[in-house]
């Protein structure tokens, strides 16, 4: 499938003008990066197409009186489409981050959610499309179609945090939560934001440990209604199912706007795997490194937070 995947890109970006301007333009794009916590790298990139993105309105309201761009009705006919399972479309993402974007939603028009099967699509489909990382954005975590169920991928080894997570020298026994031998489930703060890592061998392993992190992130957020709030990162390397968890306590900074002393950012994944796409070329200039580490500390999980879902996923094992 990933071959059938490549031939279409290969072939929008020949046909459809609007990949093909806007991939050109994100070719010459201005990039530059910046470290956090001593360690992590994060990539500054200046990208005006974004702005449809960081600056959608995504309150209830807006969503119902705009026409829903991920259903088939609303698409532009040079939009071309692979069906995978009978349930979701594999699309390239008009609006680029990565040099290779996809966009990966449900075929029915049905909310954001990862509850569910979601988590054994996303291993599946990480399987099948190695070259990319697989990522999925809450409903209240920067998804700009939070009505309807979609994943996005890019291209492997472009965001910077899924190679920083590879360093064994993380993973000492203090930071690991749950193990077995195909795999474990742990955390850690040393990244500049708080994240629990999944690696197994095996996908229902992979699986099982995700399922039992969300229902800790669930009781321990004391709201079993809502989905807990998460940005997600999932790919598979040698021989492994890799998932990235970040634990969110708030959609947008205190910053978000367009005027004096603001910023158009609304952190995503892609930001959490250490990508800034920026729309605005005064942000792109001015924001610095303590900047991209206190955003993340007002978005993601404080270290209570962490401690109290930690303490949950050990009393329910
Ligand atoms: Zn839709």
């Amino acid at each position: 499938m990933q071959q059938q995947v490549h031939d279409l890109i290969d072939r929008q970006l020949r046909d459809w003008d609007t990949a093909r301007e806007n991939y050109a333009a994100l070719g010459r794009v201005r990039l530059r990066d910046s470290e956090i916590a001593g360690r992590s790298v994060v990539v500054m990139q200046y990208n005006p197409e974004r702005k449809r993105s960081s600056g959608a309105s995504v309150d209830a309201a807006s969503l119902m009186a705009r026409p829903c761009f991920l259903c088939k009705e609303h698409q532009p006919v040079e939009q071309e489409t692979i069906e995978w399972e009978g349930r979701y479309k594999i699309q390239v993402n008009p609006y680029p981050i990565f040099p290779d974007h996809l966009t990966i939603s449900a075929l029915e028009h049905t909310p954001q959610s990862i509850a569910g099967r979601r988590i054994d699509d996303m291993l599946n489909l990480a399987r099948l499309l190695d070259d990319f990382v697989l990522f999925y954005n809450g409903p209240r975590c920067g998804a700009s179609a939070p009505d309807h169920m979609h994943f996005q991928a890019g291209n492997k080894g472009f965001m910077p945090l899924c190679d920083e997570v590879m360093d064994e020298s993380l993973w000492t026994p203090e930071q690991l939560l749950l193990t077995s031998k195909e795999g474990f489930l742990g955390f850690t703060d040393q990244l500049g934001r708080n994240l629990f890592f999944i690696k197994a061998s095996e996908r229902v392993v992979a699986s099982l440990l995700f399922a039992r992190l969300q229902l800790a992130m669930i009781v321990a957020s004391g709201n079993a209604d809502d989905e807990p709030m998460m940005n997600v990162l999932c790919w598979w390397e040698q021989g492994n199912y890799c998932i990235v968890v970040f634990p969110r306590r708030k959609h947008r900074p205190e910053c978000y706007g367009e005027g004096d002393g603001q910023m158009l950012v609304s952190p995503a994944s892609v930001d959490m795997g250490g990508v800034w796409a920026i729309p605005v070329e005064k942000d792109f200039e001015d924001i610095t490194g303590d900047q991209v580490q206190g955003i993340y500390d007002e978005l993601c999980m404080d270290g209570a937070g962490m401690v109290k879902i930690i303490e949950t996923l050990i009393q329910l094992d």
